[in-house]
């Protein structure tokens, strides 16, 4: 197993708009349509003291960006991290949009971010941060104009944090300015498992095609957080062998399979599923390589590269983080018969159940988990077929026919609303 180019050589935003103009090609877009779609509508940076607990305070930087309204209120998560950028957060925004249309709920894309690293800050300036950051983006938010929910570092306590703090500023509770909250302000049921039920959805509609049977295929994550973690969970209870999962320091291989709830176990305790017993430690790109049937990247975007698509045993890859495969890495995989089941259908089960959250919030009416996880099979099991019939039509990989899909869904509601003035 090799060392590879890394995410960090790899510009998501420039990734967005290749993908972008395969499908704008394709469908036969105006120029003026596309030039409309390619960028995004507001971007909005913001620069914000915060006091650290030394007494010292340091400046954060943060934004969001939001791509496109025109299918209804922008929606997307809000990401901490160092390695959050401008062109990043354009992109995971782009990709938003297109998700929303894919799966065909009605909102727009829009993502967030802030510039920190919260692994070496306490409780306590994590939420003045929060505070901050949502009192300086709030001039954007709303529920009714654009609504972030989780991502990368953050959780359902960044969420209560924010809408608390919009909530003060109004005056009265507003839940629905946010998805992805605890149960008791508003969040939903169903809403902590979603992405990864979503992603479990659609692998095994894929399946089912290429004639694999579920029980017994060999699964390898990469990336053990809130979508991985729980992927391994639930296709493990599916009867797959998890065979490998990782996380930033590294990660582990048992051909045999691993058990997924003593490897949470392990890393609550130690912080990293490195050093798990009975596994054989491999380096974080090796998951990607490992001898599997299904391969569920779920950590960063551009991992998969024209460096190493090649070495992909996966027949299935499904994306259950945003952008993990580069355009050169697709066309490879493409050509080797692999079904890459893309980011926006495959990890929109996220975003779906954040819409259901939202409706509850805003009819105060809450649904069982049942009916959330009934509601999001439909929605899932439809956008999948639809993607999967046009892309038999059109000879082309799933990326492209999501992106047809969603692309054609856009540009139909920005010509029907027509441009203002
Ligand atoms: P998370 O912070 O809960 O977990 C991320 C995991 O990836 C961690 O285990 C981390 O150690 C690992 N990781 C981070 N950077 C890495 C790197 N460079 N190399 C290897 N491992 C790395 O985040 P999450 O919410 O699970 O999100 C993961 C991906 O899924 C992101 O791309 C996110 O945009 C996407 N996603 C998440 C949701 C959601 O509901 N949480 C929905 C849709 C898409």
């Amino acid at each position: 197993m090799h060392d590879d180019v890394t995410s960090a050589t790899i510009n998501p935003y420039r990734m967005a708009v290749q993908q972008f103009d395969i499908a704008a090609e394709r469908l036969g877009l105006s120029e003026d349509m596309r030039e409309i779609l390619r960028q995004p509508k507001r971007e909005l940076a913001v620069n914000f003291p915060v006091r650290l607990d030394n007494g010292r305070i340091k400046t954060f930087t943060g934004y969001r960006i939001q791509h496109n309204v025109n299918r209804g209120p922008a929606k997307g998560g809000i990401r901490y991290s160092p390695d959050v950028t401008l062109d990043e957060v354009r992109a995971l925004a782009m990709w938003m949009t297109w998700k929303c249309a894919v799966v065909g709920i009605p909102f727009g894309g829009a993502k967030g971010g802030v510039i920190c690293d919260p692994k070496q800050m306490t409780p306590a300036e994590l939420e003045r941060m929060t505070r901050r950051y949502a009192t300086e983006i709030s001039i954007v938010i709303g529920p009714h104009s654009d609504i972030p929910a989780p991502d990368v570092n953050t959780n359902s306590q960044v969420m209560a944090w924010i809408m608390d703090t919009y909530s003060m500023h109004e005056g009265f509770s507003i839940p629905a300015v946010v998805t992805g909250k605890p149960l008791s302000i508003g969040g939903s049921e169903g809403r902590n498992d979603a992405t990864a039920t979503g992603v479990l959805f659609v692998t095994r509609q894929g399946a089912q095609r290429l004639g694999m049977p579920l029980r017994g295929a060999r699964v390898s994550i990469q990336g053990f957080g809130n979508a991985g973690s729980v992927a391994a969970r639930l296709f493990h209870n599916e009867g797959c062998k998890i065979v490998a999962v990782s996380d930033t320091r590294g990660g582990i291989y048992n051909e045999s399979g691993l058990d997924p709830a003593a490897v949470l176990r392990h890393k609550q305790e130690r912080g990293s599923v490195v050093g798990f017993p009975g596994a054989q430690q491999v380096r974080v790109q090796d998951v990607l390589e490992v001898p599997c049937d299904i391969l569920v990247p779920a950590a960063t975007e551009g991992v998969i590269t024209a460096a190493n698509a090649d070495r992909v045993q996966a027949t299935i890859i499904a994306e259950a983080a945003n952008g993990p495969t580069t355009p050169e890495a697709d066309v490879l995989l493409f050509k080797k018969g692999r079904m890459v089941i893309p980011d926006i259908l495959a990890n929109a089960g996220g975003v779906t159940v954040s819409y259901f959250e939202w409706v509850q919030d805003l009819q105060s009416f809450f649904w069982g988990v049942d009916e959330i996880t009934k509601r999001l099979e439909v929605i899932m099991t439809r956008a999948f077929e639809s993607v999967a019939e046009r892309a038999d039509q059109y000879h082309c990989d799933m990326r492209l026919a999501a992106n047809m899909l969603a692309i054609s869904r856009v540009a139909e509601a920005t010509q029907i609303r027509g441009i203002y003035p």
